[in-house]
């Protein structure tokens, strides 16, 4: 149950609420809102300014309060990044649910997650000082604190493929591969458990498969056996490259 509800203007004003104990930000409301038995504050982070897209060199700086929509029609939004996103949600929740809600509350089916592991996505978060964290680092323990955005790289080739029960439905197995210029290459797979996994950080492609097969050697649960998991992540992984 919300028993308050807040709308600071500044930073420093959420900062000083969310210090308090049971306080928590509240970005879409799309899952802070839904019933619960435990009293929650809430910190409405609409009025701070946070839902910006910004390209920054060669980066892309999304605000923590953009939505999964806003982003989605943002014309410097990677195409397979598109994809994910549109597999992540339905349109009304797209339209209501923030880029940060999505990954503080994701489990290993959520696509956009996946393919911002693959491009390696850096958080910034208050806590209450400011520090970056790649997403990698964060996903295990999802400390708490005030993302505020989400970087993701422009500059690499990005590849996003999936198998589900039907073309809308969360997907049993999904891949992501992002490609630097240096030939670096991050595998980043999805569909099976708390988060998304890394499959590979290299400085090329090579053993690719191998290392999609790999990531899901234990990934057995009511959706799909491991052994389908480990044959499909393989192939997708080889037609992402
Ligand atoms: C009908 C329905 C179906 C759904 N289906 C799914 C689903 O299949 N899979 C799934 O994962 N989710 C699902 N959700 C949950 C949810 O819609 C999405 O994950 C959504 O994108 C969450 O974003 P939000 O901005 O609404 O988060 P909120 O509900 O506002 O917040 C979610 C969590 O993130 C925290 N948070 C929000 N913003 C920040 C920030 N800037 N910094 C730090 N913490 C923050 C909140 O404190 C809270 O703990 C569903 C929700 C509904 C209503």
């Amino acid at each position: 149950m919300i028993t308050a509800y807040h709308r600071p203007q500044s930073l420093d004003k959420a900062l000083e609420l969310l210090s308090h104990p049971n306080t928590f930000p509240l970005g879409g409301g799309t899952l802070l809102s839904h019933r619960q038995s435990d009293a929650v504050e809430v910190v409405d982070l609409q009025a701070l300014g946070l839902n910006s897209l910004k390209k920054s060199g060669k980066d892309l700086e999304i605000g923590a309060t953009a939505t999964l929509q806003q982003l989605l029609e943002d014309s410097n939004c990677l195409v397979a990044l598109k994809s994910a996103l549109k597999l992540e949600a339905p349109l009304n929740l797209r339209n209501a649910g923030t880029v940060a809600g999505t990954i503080v509350v994701c489990d290993g089916r959520s696509t956009f997650t996946t393919t911002l592991l693959a491009l390696d996505a850096k958080l910034t978060i208050l806590n209450p000082q400011s520090k970056t964290e790649n997403l990698g680092d964060f996903l295990p323990l999802r400390p708490r604190g005030l993302i505020t955005s989400i970087t993701i790289p422009l500059n690499v080739k990005v590849a996003f493929e999936y198998v589900a029960r039907t073309p809308a439905d969360k997907p049993i197995v999904c891949v992501a591969l992002a490609q630097w210029p240096s030939g670096r290459t991050r595998l980043a797979v999805g569909g099976y458990g708390k988060a998304p996994m890394l499959a590979m950080d290299g400085t090329e492609a090579e053993g690719i498969e191998a290392a999609a097969r790999n990531a899901f050697h234990e990934a057995q649960d009511e959706w799909a056996s491991a052994e389908y998991r480990q044959d499909v992540a393989a192939t997708l992984a080889k037609r992402c490259l």
